[in-house]
């Protein structure tokens, strides 16, 4: 038996068709990322089979490097905060609407978890461990079939009274398009990869970046818009809070500084009341598994009674 406490954190980030883990060391100093790794789910996806692998992945950490500090657990989806079941799971099944999410998984893990949203998951592992890390205050968005976005100054990921950083729902056009949010012209109703294919007329957001990269004059007209909604958006954001770095990953992302030079430019030519230098856009560093290593971190670190802690 060891003397030393086993500070180990466990991060499970649950995906469309994956669920993405990471074990976390977080006793004292930085947070060190000890192993991570992946399991494919069944396509039907349906809750108790998904807290079925989430048990297989703990169990297995577990016979490896023994008792797991705290469990933290990404959710591609909004959920109350009260009752740990999922309100707003999109492109999930019915069945997880409602369900005793958190409940369950304790259950089968005997353990208690810390449920954090996947995008905030994100922001706060690419501002700790990240593309922020030693910044102050950093804006992170996530580009996929939404976007998904949080705030972390000094380490800690900013709530508000719980909603803070849904950065895809920045209105950004006065009577612009519907979004899935029930509000018109969001940042995601350009910018979301569904927008950008259905615009482009192309099956999806990569096959528009390829189009477009290849001359494709309407899905280059449906990037330079979900530009031009990003960066204005994120004017927004700095005006607000002057962060010190914007940080863009998520699948999207991958485009890389094709987008990222245009974003920056946009926010640069919006933002007048600072310096363009004080304007930095960078690329998310972790890769597809941010999401996990964030939720571990979330978990060690929970603030009590927080909001935060639930989103
Ligand atoms: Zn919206």
């Amino acid at each position: 038996m060891t003397e030393t406490a086993n500070r180990n954190a466990l991060g499970l980030d649950i995906g469309g068709s994956s669920v993405k883990w990471a074990l976390v060391h977080v006793d004292s100093g930085e947070p060190r990322i000890v192993r991570t790794g992946l399991e494919q789910l069944e396509p039907t996806r349906d809750p108790t089979d998904v807290i079925a692998v989430l048990g297989e992945i703990t169990r297995d950490v577990r016979a490896e490097y023994g008792e797991l500090s705290s469990v933290g657990v990404g959710l591609p989806g909004l959920f109350d905060a009260a009752t740990g079941s999922p309100t707003l799971l999109p492109n999930f099944p019915d069945a997880w609407h409602g369900f005793p999410f958190t409940a369950s998984v304790e259950a089968q893990l005997g353990q208690r978890i810390t449920l954090v949203n996947d995008a905030k998951a994100f922001s706060l592992a690419e501002s700790l461990v990240g593309a922020a890390a030693g910044r102050d205050l950093a804006v992170c968005v996530v580009l996929g079939t939404g976007v998904g976005g949080g705030v972390v100054q000094h380490g800690t990921l900013l709530a508000g009274q719980g909603s803070a950083g849904e950065l895809g729902h920045l209105t950004v056009e006065l009577d612009g398009p519907m979004c899935g949010c029930g509000n018109t012209g969001c940042v995601e109703a350009f910018a979301g990869s569904a927008a950008i294919s259905a615009y482009a007329g192309q099956p999806s957001a990569q096959a528009t970046f390829d189009a477009a990269r290849n001359g494709d004059r309407r899905a280059q007209a449906a990037v330079d818009r979900a530009v031009r909604a990003l960066g204005i958006g994120l004017s927004n954001v700095f005006i607000t809070l002057a962060p010190d770095v914007f940080v863009i990953g998520g699948g999207i992302a991958d485009a890389g500084d094709e987008l990222l030079e245009p974003i920056a430019a946009e926010i640069r030519r919006r933002v007048r009341v600072a310096p363009p230098e004080q304007i930095r856009v960078v690329n998310a560093v972790l890769g597809r598994h941010a999401g996990a290593i964030g939720a571990a971190l979330r978990s060690a670190d929970p603030i009590p009674g927080s909001p935060a802690a639930c989103r």
